[in-house]
């Protein structure tokens, strides 16, 4: 199984302030050639490249952050997200800062850049992963699973001690106008008694009323919300820019509770394990396979 490579058509921009960091930054999107991944480019650092791959992964807390020697990226799952959703597997993201900008909190803004850019075959395939044995992680009562099938499916549930949120879950067929509908609008949230803490460690110093959802003890600041059950849909955002750090598309039918970005990553790299393993030992007879094989 093997879908086209895609690069887009143009270089467009887009500035904002970080979530985390605070900090400004004008992030670019540049075509790439065929083969060369999706890359982060510190413009602001000579144009130091880290490609967005599991491997590069250095911080996990609240956001996930990719980074070389001492130079990182952060909060690279929304646009992460948006570029898989557009089916884009080689792209450079020139940006002059250590944080992707916010903007809005969702996918929605840069499922537009690209929509601006144009996307365009670069008339060579990829192979696709695609999983022939499960593979999960369970971590107490989150749990993370992925079972055979030729699409991506993705079966969320989450449960928050919080009236507004509570138990939700939600079904998603992964292919791009489903994405653009009704996932990539879904922003990211927070909870007013966090900020203090999060503040004093040097997180969420850009978040604003503008740029998440904020919730209280009494239900949320800044309404309405895009969905009633806005939260558990971008948790599956969240889940879709993780899984681009697989490095290529994947196929499965994913069943996630209360799962987030430290455990997406756990997850990733079980999967890269054993198809590394699978790949190791491709003339294995049938019965002696190992657990997990890839096509
Ligand atoms: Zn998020």
């Amino acid at each position: 199984m093997h879908v086209e490579r895609k690069t887009i058509n143009a270089d467009v921009a887009i500035t904002g302030i970080g979530l985390h960091s605070g900090i400004y930054t004008r992030l670019e999107l540049h075509p790439a050639s065929a083969g060369s991944g999706i890359t982060f480019v510190r413009s602001d650092l000579g144009g130091l490249r880290i490609h967005a791959l599991q491997a590069s992964t250095t911080a996990l807390d609240y956001a996930t952050t990719v980074g070389k020697d001492d130079v990182s990226v952060g909060t690279v799952e929304h646009i992460l997200s948006a570029i898989v959703a557009c089916g884009i597997t080689d792209v450079d993201i020139h940006i002059d800062g250590p944080e992707v900008p916010i903007i809005d909190g969702s996918a929605l803004p840069f499922m537009h850049l690209i929509d601006a850019a144009g996307v365009k075959s670069l008339g060579v395939t990829v192979p696709v992963l695609r999983i022939t044995e499960p593979i999960e992680i369970v971590d107490g009562e989150k749990s993370i699973r992925i079972v055979p099938s030729n699409r991506l499916v993705i079966k969320y549930k989450i449960d928050f001690n919080h009236s507004t949120i509570g138990r939700e879950s939600f079904h998603f067929d992964f292919h791009h106008d489903n994405f653009l509908r009704k996932i990539a609008p879904a922003r990211t949230f927070g909870f007013m008694r966090d900020v203090e803490k999060l503040r004093a460690a040097g997180l969420a110093r850009g978040g604003s009323v503008e740029n998440c959802i904020v919730l209280d003890d009494s239900g949320v600041v800044n309404g309405p919300l895009r969905f009633k059950d806005e939260f558990v849909r971008h948790k599956i955002l969240d889940l879709v820019g993780d899984l681009a750090l697989v490095g290529r598309p994947i196929v499965g039918e994913i069943t996630a509770n209360r799962a987030g970005h430290a455990l997406h990553s756990r997850f990733v790299e079980k999967i890269l394990a054993a198809a590394a393993m699978s790949a190791e030992q491709p003339s294995l007879a049938p019965s002696s396979r190992p657990a997990a094989t890839f096509a």
